[in-house]
């Protein structure tokens, strides 16, 4: 892919920033525009340009990524004032990397197609430090010649990008893991918690996790929290509350759901919605 096609980048958080960086580092005419401004500052020492708006940053690129909060800010960068599709640019290929409802995704992708813009729903896996190292897993819905379009770019922000099926597949695949994060990140608390009831220490349990079969890369990556107790967000706890409400949502109905979700919710009503997602220990152990 030619590194002179102009790429436009909506939304500079935890993962956005990153993202966005490895793309410059590449080579890539790069335009940023984030609500917060001094959050595009970083981006624009290391080169990038800065827009005014969503739609004034679509105008001036080929292809614009966005990494949102949620369904809300999506709908609000797209249908906003100034938003994505307040002026004709056809041809253009919009790539949603938020994690959204799949119903969202089916609503932008068709708000896209009657603006003559192409859409892909390419959500990821992985948090911080997989999003520095262009280590995710991209999780696309779409159709394979966007995709095959969009490749290029996904093999510089992760080491995997799977073509799932249609529109909404990547927003379903994302929702899927995330139930098994959360259920990842709930027994592991739990875990410390009673053995270190029952007089093993936290660093000694943790051991015994990270080397035993159980240990995985969540455990092994949240341990030096959970020793230190300091939660500061790589991937904040109220998105993980509303990944679970959008599998609730999306149907998921198993036997773990329910308690798990109103566990995150409980956290959440605590005020841990802005610590990293490894602060629901602090909610269970207030019980
Ligand atoms: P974040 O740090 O909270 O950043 C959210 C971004 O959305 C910020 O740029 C924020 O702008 C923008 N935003 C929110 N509401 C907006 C609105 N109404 N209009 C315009 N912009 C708005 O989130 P993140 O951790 O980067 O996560 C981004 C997405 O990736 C989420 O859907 C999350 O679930 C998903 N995700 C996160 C991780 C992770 O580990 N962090 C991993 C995988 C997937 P401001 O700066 O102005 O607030």
């Amino acid at each position: 892919m030619e590194a002179t096609l102009k790429i436009g980048w909506i939304g500079l958080g935890n993962m956005g920033n990153p993202m966005a960086t490895n793309l410059l580092k590449a080579g890539f005419d790069l335009t940023v525009y984030n609500r917060t401004k001094n959050k595009e500052e970083s981006l624009i020492e290391a080169g990038a340009r800065s827009a005014n708006s969503p739609q004034a940053l679509l105008e001036s690129c080929d292809i614009v990524f966005t990494m949102l909060s949620d369904d809300a800010a999506v709908k609000a960068v797209f249908e906003g004032p100034s938003g994505l599709l307040s002026s004709s640019n056809p041809g253009k290929l919009i790539i949603d990397m938020s994690t959204v409802a799949p119903s969202s995704s089916h609503y932008l992708s068709e708000a896209c197609s009657k603006h003559q813009l192409h859409f892909l729903d390419a959500p990821v896996s992985g948090s911080v430090k997989p999003a520095q190292e262009g280590t995710l897993i991209i999780l696309v819905g779409g159709t394979e010649e966007n995709h095959a379009k969009a490749k290029p770019l996904f093999d510089i922000l992760g080491k995997l990008s799977i073509h799932l099926g249609p529109t909404g597949a990547g927003s379903s695949a994302k929702l899927a893991i995330n139930y098994l994060l959360g259920l990842n990140l709930q027994g592991l608390a739990e875990t410390v918690l009673f053995a270190e009831r029952n007089g093993i220490s936290k660093e000694n349990m943790l051991t015994i996790i990270n080397e035993s079969a159980c240990g995985n890369g969540i455990t092994k990556l949240k341990s030096t929290s959970i020793i230190n107790s300091s939660y500061p967000a790589a991937f904040a706890l109220k998105h993980l509350v509303k990944d679970l409400r959008l599998a609730g949502e999306a149907g998921l109905n198993a036997a773990l759901y329910s308690p798990l979700y109103h566990s995150f919710q409980k956290a959440e009503e605590k005020g841990l919605g802005n610590e990293d997602v490894m602060a629901i220990i602090k909610s269970i152990v207030q019980e």
